[in-house]
């Protein structure tokens, strides 16, 4: 399996822009902003995408959205909007499970 860009960064073998962490998280800022504030929220085990989530995987989900709630309250993001693409029909680029936390103005929906 070819090395997996968002393993990297996870493991700090990459560098990003970080918001938040936490032991089953990462959040960093998109290189390539959509949105005034745009972070991508990303959970440590490697999944591929939404389309290959199991049962187990449960208590991750919940992490991933409590995340979100937790990033906007520190950022005082007044709204903001979830978005998971699935698949590269729906424009999934990076084959990590990741959800994009978009606020503020939006250039273009990711
Ligand atoms: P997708 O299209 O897979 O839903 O979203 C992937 C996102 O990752 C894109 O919005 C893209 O701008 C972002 N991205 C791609 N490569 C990198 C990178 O090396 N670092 C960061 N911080 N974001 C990246
Ligand atoms: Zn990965």
């Amino acid at each position: 399996m070819p090395p997996c860009l968002f393993c990297k960064i996870v493991n700090k073998e990459l560098s990003s822009e970080i918001v938040y962490e936490s032991e089953k998280s990462l959040v960093f800022k998109d290189i390539h902003p959509k949105a005034d504030f745009h972070v991508l929220i990303v959970p440590k085990k490697h999944i591929e995408s939404a389309n290959r989530l199991e049962f187990e995987d449960k208590d991750l989900i919940m992490e991933m959205f409590l995340t979100a709630k937790e990033v906007a309250l520190q950022n005082q993001l007044g709204g903001y909007k979830l978005i998971i693409n699935v698949g590269r029909k729906a424009g999934q680029l990076i084959d990590h499970l990741h959800l994009h936390l978009l606020a503020g103005k939006i250039k273009e929906i990711v």
